[in-house]
């Protein structure tokens, strides 16, 4: 090595790995530098580590491979779920490396980057029309399933949701936060797998720790205290009456998924705290540019939550906040509004302080 050699060295994970499948979970809990507050500590558990970029992943796996073992699925049969995109890129990923044919149901809403990304790893996507909500894309994953004798997934009612958080994600909280303060967990729902999942163990475990829920500020549906009208099986039977259309891909549904159900009835949060939009993209934005922490809108509106809970926490508090999945999911949405492709007057100046290699005016 030369004289002025690395400080930093790696040494491997001491494994090798027998399939991609292998790598879901473990991911890194990673402490806020330059966001946070002088009196508090907060850390981001960063779920875009998951091999396809997002929280989803875990869920994927276990949905597949609980249905593989109770024989729900059988070898080579195809597999159907409605998504909003994180969840099909993950179901793609596992089914890729198992061997089953994939078909995802989507609102048209959802970015076109999602789509393209489950179409790589193979999945057929099916749109359905944004007018018709969540509800659209859930009921045609479903006729596609009972015409078909398709495997549904069933990610907003199945147990293996929560179950897989409970098992990976919340040990993986625990682990880390032995001998360590942990005063507020913070998360959004989307079906809400992480916070049942988390809020079981923590409950348990850790009864000091505080969850806390956020929400879109423009569909509180936990907010309105409004009930949601379920069917038998769990699944909701209308579109819940708080619902708008929000730009936190992933978050809030237009119903109060089943699996959401276990956190409300068990309380497992103490507090829910509405999100704007636009707050969640200014926070993405800031862990961005000033972490280094590349999130989507979900990850910088769960940090809003965080970061609104440590101004008023008392010194010495600890705070984790979920982020999600990948920024690069976002290319064509809010998020990136304001990120040029063409070089602004700053860098065109750059270019014309030196010579060469400019384009011409
Ligand atoms: N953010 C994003 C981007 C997601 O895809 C999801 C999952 N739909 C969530 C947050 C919420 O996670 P959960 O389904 O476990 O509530």
């Amino acid at each position: 090595m030369s004289l002025q050699a690395t400080t930093r060295t790696t040494a491997g994970r001491g494994r090798l790995f027998d399939s991609i499948l292998d790598t879901v979970g473990d991911t890194p809990t990673i402490r806020i530098n330059k966001l946070g507050v002088d009196h508090a500590t907060i850390y981001v558990k960063a779920e875009f580590f998951n091999p396809a970029s997002s929280v989803k992943d875990r869920l994927a796996l276990n949905i597949i491979e609980e249905a593989e073992r109770t024989g729900a699925l059988k070898p080579g049969q195809t597999v159907v779920e409605a998504t909003s995109g994180n969840t099909g890129i993950g179901l793609a990923m596992v089914c890729a490396q198992k061997g089953y044919p994939l078909v995802v149901t989507m609102a048209d809403s959802f970015s076109v980057e999602r789509r393209k990304l489950m179409r790589m790893l193979g999945a057929k996507v099916v749109l359905t029309p944004r007018a018709e909500k969540g509800f659209g894309m859930y009921r045609k994953a479903v006729e596609l399933a009972e015409a078909n004798g398709w495997f549904l997934a069933r990610q907003f009612e199945t147990e293996a949701n929560a179950d897989i958080h409970e098992a990976t994600t919340a040990r993986e909280i625990i682990n880390d936060f032995a001998g360590s303060r942990l005063d507020w967990f913070v998360t959004g729902y989307g079906t809400g797998g992480t916070v049942a999942g988390v809020g079981r163990v923590l409950r348990r475990e850790r009864p000091e720790t505080k969850i806390v829920l956020s929400e879109p500020a423009n569909a509180q549906l936990i907010g309105s205290g409004h009930a949601q009208e379920r069917g038998p099986d769990g699944a909701p039977a209308v579109s819940h009456p708080a619902f708008e259309p929000h730009p936190i891909q992933g978050w809030t549904p237009d119903f109060i998924p089943y699996v959401l159900q276990e956190a409300i009835d068990s309380r497992f949060y103490d507090e829910v705290i509405p999100i704007a939009g636009a707050e969640g993209i200014k926070w993405a934005k800031a862990l961005a540019q000033k972490e280094g922490i590349f999130t989507g809108i979900s990850g910088g509106s769960t940090f809003a939550a965080a970061r609104q809970i440590a101004e008023q926490a008392p010194a010495g508090s600890v705070i984790l906040c979920i982020l999600p999945d990948t920024g690069e999911r976002y290319l064509t949405t809010p998020l990136f509004e304001t990120i040029e492709a063409e070089m602004d007057e700053e860098e065109l100046a750059l270019s014309r302080s030196t010579p060469g290699f400019q384009f011409a005016a």
